[in-house]
């Protein structure tokens, strides 16, 4: 049958209500699971039962028509959904129901069915019922998961939130027009995210009735999501960040960030450059911190858009800091950062039972960071480092780790554009490590995977180009004489 017109939507309240289930096995269970949920009385019509529904019946919450399935089965029912498997009873249930005027659905038959059961998105009370008319179950399923991507899980809480409050919202604002102006004030102002931040429930009763003594909000309240962008691959961006990118009117983004992440985000939003690059500073943290605080006065919902994790060399914490000074909400998502993706993309464990028992992350951008870090404990055996932003001082690094007593055998991998398609990975040891990222040309971003276990590269490599070497020499380096230490 080929359905010519749309469904009617429809959410049936079936507590307490009497709904039979035809058959026994798992797929009447899982049926059995949803009318439960909705807190309706499954009858379940069959010889046997799963384990799980004989559960379900010592304690109570179904009832057992044990047998062959006979029209009387359909007494006192207002719904009936078939489950058996067996083509020649589905059709008789279909047919009997029909004949009393029940609603019936037979399943993962369109033709036997006078309801259909939607694909849902729960967030609690709030649900999202995708029908494709019976036609295309295939695209009902793949909308939900888009959806299951897009709604955030505190639409529950505030759903909930809202059902508690609902006589209270329309005493105050009889007036449809007026209730529905302070409704989407009210979404659109910070009870979401103070809803995504766990508010507990009595404190946003308490919130929400403040709102409707003031009866007005004052004006709409700014925001600043810290999002980690990941290292490039817009398959590393995570759920949160993809909702935050969705909601934001305005996008402070590093030049870190890369293209794809940035088509994720909405289309409308305001997208500002404020990117830094080791060596090219497009524009001070001040000016950052200025532009943040302008956005979010101005009532806009700003995601502070940074590669990696903003808290990994991300100067994330003092632009909290800055924000708290100045009374600005923030919110912080995290982001996968380039040592571990830089790592899982190039085959390098980070630590391992034979190879690596600790991990350091340690920045060498500039004399003063190379000035500042503990040499003598980054040269011990037994850790894997992984080296942020530094192209530049590859010199420094290694003279100063020979110095320490690293051994010049040392395996290192520097993973250039990590994550991206244009992924270089380049493998030697410490003795000639400037020197072999000279030949290939290093170009950053690019980090710095420094133990034993850089070497699993060569046979763990998955993703792009297989590992580069150095040139033959290098592989029987002069290691150069360094000057003792004092
Ligand atoms: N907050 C970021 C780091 C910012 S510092 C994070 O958590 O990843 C910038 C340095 O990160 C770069 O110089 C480089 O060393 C490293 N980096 C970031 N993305 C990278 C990528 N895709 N490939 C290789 N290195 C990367």
């Amino acid at each position: 049958m080929t359905v010519t017109a749309p469904l009617f939507p429809l959410f049936a309240d079936l507590r307490d209500r009497t709904v039979l289930v035809v058959g026994g096995g798992v797929v009447a269970e899982r049926k059995v699971e949803a009318l439960l949920h909705a807190g309706a009385l499954p009858r379940v019509g069959s010889p046997q039962l799963t384990r799980t529904l004989h559960a379900w019946l010592e304690s109570g919450r179904i009832r057992w028509l044990d047998g062959a399935y006979h029209d009387g089965w359909l007494d006192e029912a207002w719904l009936v959904i078939a489950a058996t498997g067996d083509a020649e009873v589905n059709r008789q249930v279909y047919e009997a129901a029909t004949a009393r005027r029940i609603l019936a659905n037979v399943v993962d038959q369109a033709e036997l069915c006078s309801f259909h059961s939607p694909a849902v998105v729960r967030r609690g009370l709030l649900q999202v019922a995708i029908s494709s008319g019976g036609g295309a179950p295939m695209l009902a399923r793949h909308v939900r998961r888009q959806l299951e991507v897009l709604l955030d899980g505190s639409l529950g809480s505030l759903a909930a939130l809202l059902d508690r409050q609902r006589e209270a919202i329309r005493a105050r604002f009889p007036d449809l027009g007026q209730r529905r102006g302070f409704l989407e004030k009210l979404l659109a102002g910070p009870l979401p995210r103070l809803l995504r931040q766990q508010l507990h429930a009595d404190r946003a009763d308490a919130f929400l009735h403040r709102l409707l003594e003031d009866g007005e909000h004052g004006p709409a309240a700014g925001s600043v999501v810290l999002v980690g962008a990941g290292p490039g691959d817009p398959g590393l961006v995570t759920l949160n960040a993809l909702r935050a990118m969705n909601e934001a009117d305005v996008i402070l983004h590093d030049r870190l960030v890369s293209a794809e992440v940035l088509d994720l985000a909405r289309r409308d939003a305001t997208r500002i450059e404020v990117g830094k690059s080791a060596g090219r500073h497009s524009m001070g943290q001040d000016q950052i911190h200025a532009l943040m605080l302008e956005h979010a006065r101005a009532g806009r919902r700003v995601v502070r858009l940074k590669g990696g994790d903003p808290f990994v060399f991300g100067r994330g914490g003092e632009e909290l800091e800055f924000l708290r000074r100045h009374g600005i909400p923030f919110e912080v998502v995290p982001g996968i950062t380039a040592a571990v993706a830089c790592a899982a993309y190039a085959g390098i464990p980070l630590t391992h039972r034979e190879h690596a028992r600790s991990l350091r992350l340690v920045t060498a951008h500039c004399k003063d960071s190379l000035d500042k870090l503990d040499w003598a404990s980054l040269a011990q055996p037994d850790q894997t480092l992984a080296v942020y932003m530094g192209v530049a001082g590859l010199e420094q690094v290694r003279e100063r780790l020979l110095l320490a007593g690293m051994p010049p055998g040392l395996a290192f991998a520097l993973v250039e554009n990590g994550s991206r398609p244009q992924q270089r990975v380049i493998t030697g040891t410490l003795a000639t490590l400037p020197e072999t990222a000279r030949h290939h040309q290093l170009q950053s971003p690019a980090l710095l995977v420094l133990g034993e276990v850089a070497a699993l590269a060569g046979q763990l490599h998955w993703f792009g180009q297989p590992p580069l070497h150095g040139p033959q020499q290098f592989d029987n380096p002069r290691v150069p004489t360094l000057p003792r230490a004092a």
